[in-house]
């Protein structure tokens, strides 16, 4: 284990700080085979756990026993399980977890969230007799799976809110080491803290990335050069997220040495004139929406539902996404996964009446390019 700053150390768990062997005998119930769960499930399994599988009748349980697991319905895998892995979308997580979970948990069996969002936000109220853990990969389902098989691993978040058997430190580790995260590094952060890091990326840098990503396109196309051309450039061409990997590999401003003298030059001496835009005022009002529960009460008013449709119904119909679906066909790029949204119905819309000004305004934010 490593600590990072002295004042205030950081927990880095590493390899050697879990021992698979505390989980001899135990059975862990992944409920959920979704993204996360599958991935985890076989990472887990193949770490010589005893992993059981906990899904509704449908194409997921299908899934899960074609990989040659054993599916049970939900409450009866908790009730067999010494740790359950919650896996299903955190939107239904508060109901499965009444419905199926609560009353099924054995005493002092573990509860593993992948996300901190329902703990942190106060929208599920804890078992008082089963440790609480948390164990949320910086990393897509896929990914969890890719980087286990070949050895890299990838970062997580972990703690323990709750450690009720007395062990929960020791399941945590053993477990962070199943799934494969402990070969790059899990990271001791709070369920607040992963949750408010993981929407703060989410609401602050990812929407003004976006603006800034527009602007860019925006600007060249209207000064007339070649659509194609500006969304090879931009983002198409797959450059970019070469760049982000190698930020994470020698460092942000190091890797600035993969590129031309002219290049570095050219980016290092324009930063200066972006320093007056008011990005980290409104990054700062964002966080503390975020962190003051703001954004979570928002989310879980059924208006804000409705809202989403709209909007998303918006976005969908941003010029970019004509611009866009010319260039890939005129590029021979295949199209594949393009959501449509459906609009609002008349009933709907009824009930968004009560903020058609808001509503005005995000339309006019879609509407410019
Ligand atoms: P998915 O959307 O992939 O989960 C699908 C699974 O949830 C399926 O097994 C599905 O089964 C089940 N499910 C969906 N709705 C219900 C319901 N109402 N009742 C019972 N089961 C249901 O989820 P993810 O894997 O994306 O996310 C799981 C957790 O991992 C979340 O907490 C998320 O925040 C976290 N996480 C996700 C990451 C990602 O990249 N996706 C990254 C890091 C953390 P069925 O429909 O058959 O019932």
């Amino acid at each position: 284990m490593e600590t990072l700053a002295p004042d205030k150390p950081t927990l880095v768990y590493k390899e050697g700080d879990g021992n698979i062997a505390v989980l001899n005998g135990k059975t862990i119930a992944m409920i959920g085979y979704g993204n996360q769960g599958r991935s985890q499930a076989l990472n887990m399994r193949d770490s010589g756990l005893h992993v059981i599988v906990g899904n509704r009748d449908d194409t997921y349980k299908a899934r899960a026993e074609k990989d040659g697991f054993e599916v049970h319905p939900i409450g009866e895998a908790v009730q067999l399980a010494d740790v359950s892995f919650l896996l299903v979308p955190d939107e239904v997580m508060g109901d499965v977890f009444e419905r199926d979970v609560r009353q099924n948990l054995k005493d002092n069996a573990a509860i593993v969230f992948a996300s901190g969002y329902n703990v942190a936000f106060g929208l599920i109220e804890l078992p008082a007799n089963a440790d609480v853990l948390l164990i949320a990969p910086r990393m897509i389902g896929v990914g969890v799976r890719e980087c286990f098989l070949n050895k890299k691993g990838f970062f997580s978040f972990v703690h323990v809110h709750t450690d009720r058997s007395g062990n929960a430190n020791a399941v945590l580790l053993a477990l962070a080491k199943g799934v494969g995260s402990l070969v790059k590094g899990a990271i001791d952060v709070t369920f607040k803290q992963e949750a408010v890091l993981d929407l703060f990326n989410e609401q602050a840098f990812g929407p003004a990335f976006g603006r800034v990503l527009l602007s860019a396109i925006s600007t060249l196309v209207d000064a007339g050069y070649p659509p194609e051309a500006v969304l090879v450039e931009m983002y198409m061409s797959g450059e970019m997220s070469y760049t982000y990997q190698k930020m994470g590999d020698v460092g942000l401003v190091k890797q600035t040495n993969f590129h031309s003298q002219t290049s570095q030059y050219g980016a290092m001496s324009r930063g200066i004139k972006f320093l007056s835009l008011p990005v980290k005022e409104k990054m700062k009002e964002i966080l503390e929406h975020i962190e003051n529960g703001g954004f979570a009460r928002e989310w879980e008013q059924p208006i804000s539902r409705l809202k989403f449709k709209l909007i998303k119904f918006f976005a969908m119909r941003q010029k970019i996404n004509k611009l866009e679906r010319d260039v890939r066909r005129r590029l021979g790029v295949i199209e594949k996964d393009i959501l449509e949204a459906e609009p609002p119905t008349d009933e709907e819309m009824q009930a968004l009446n009560e903020i058609k000004k808001e509503l005005r305004a995000f339309e006019n934010s879609f509407s410019e390019f």
